[in-house]
């Protein structure tokens, strides 16, 4: 295992139920630490300050991403989101995988400022389950969830630079199978440098010894 924890962005369209499998995840695998965002939204019913977000003023949020305090940050639908930076680098620091819950535009900011994060795409299984779910949810008004709809078809052109797909039937197996792709993430050879470099080292003196 690696000293070092990976940071391992999970999108998908807005009432994908991202959310919730990113919990039970957390909830049964202790060596995963979810980023709470900051945002510009207001909370929802049934959120909390700290909990889901930490809910800013647009000043507040302005002076965080001078400062450079957010790994990064973007716009959707009329509202600010980003990553507070002390958090992941503690944590990931710590050993644990971080896991950021974000859209494309900061996903693929984060891919270029961290080339071995690993990018997972959720999404239901169909795009009329996607809208009942959306629409089930009612904690948004038809205009909300039409820009919502809309904003997922731009997010499904970019679902190809996603290092995988994860499909949300079910939530224990979408729950496992997100498990399964960061253990997998873990084992990539050039994650593991150090032990291939005294795998070399040790070659060479047995090698060495052999002549
Ligand atoms: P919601 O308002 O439904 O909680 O979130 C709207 C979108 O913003 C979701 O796609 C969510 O993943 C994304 N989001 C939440 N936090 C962040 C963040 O810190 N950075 C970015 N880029 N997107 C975020």
């Amino acid at each position: 295992m690696n000293k070092q924890g990976i940071l391992v962005v999970v999108s998908g369209f807005s009432g994908a139920g991202k959310g919730t499998v990113m919990k039970e995840l957390v909830r049964r695998y202790d060596r995963y630490a979810l980023s709470i965002s900051a945002t510009t939204r207001s909370p929802r019913p049934g959120e909390a300050e700290g909990v889901d977000y930490f809910y800013k003023t647009m000043e507040e949020f302005r002076a965080m991403a001078a400062s450079d305090a957010l790994i990064e940050y973007a716009c959707y639908v009329n509202n600010y989101y980003g990553t507070p930076r002390a958090y992941v680098e503690e944590q990931l620091a710590a050993g644990k995988d971080v896991i950021l819950e974000i859209e494309i535009q900061g996903a693929l900011k984060i891919r270029e400022k961290y080339p071995d994060a690993l990018l997972l795409f959720i999404t239901p299984p169909s795009a009329e389950e996607l809208r009942r779910r959306l629409v089930g949810r009612g904690t948004e008004d038809n205009d909300t969830i039409a820009r919502r709809l809309a904003r997922a078809g731009e997010e499904a052109e970019g679902i190809e630079q996603y290092d995988y797909l994860v499909i949300n039937d079910e939530l224990d197996a979408c729950v496992e199978a997100t498990h399964r792709l960061i253990e997998l993430q873990h084992q990539k050879a050039s994650k593991n440098m150090e032990l291939i470099n005294q795998i070399r080292e040790d070659l060479k003196k047995i090698s060495e010894g052999e002549r």
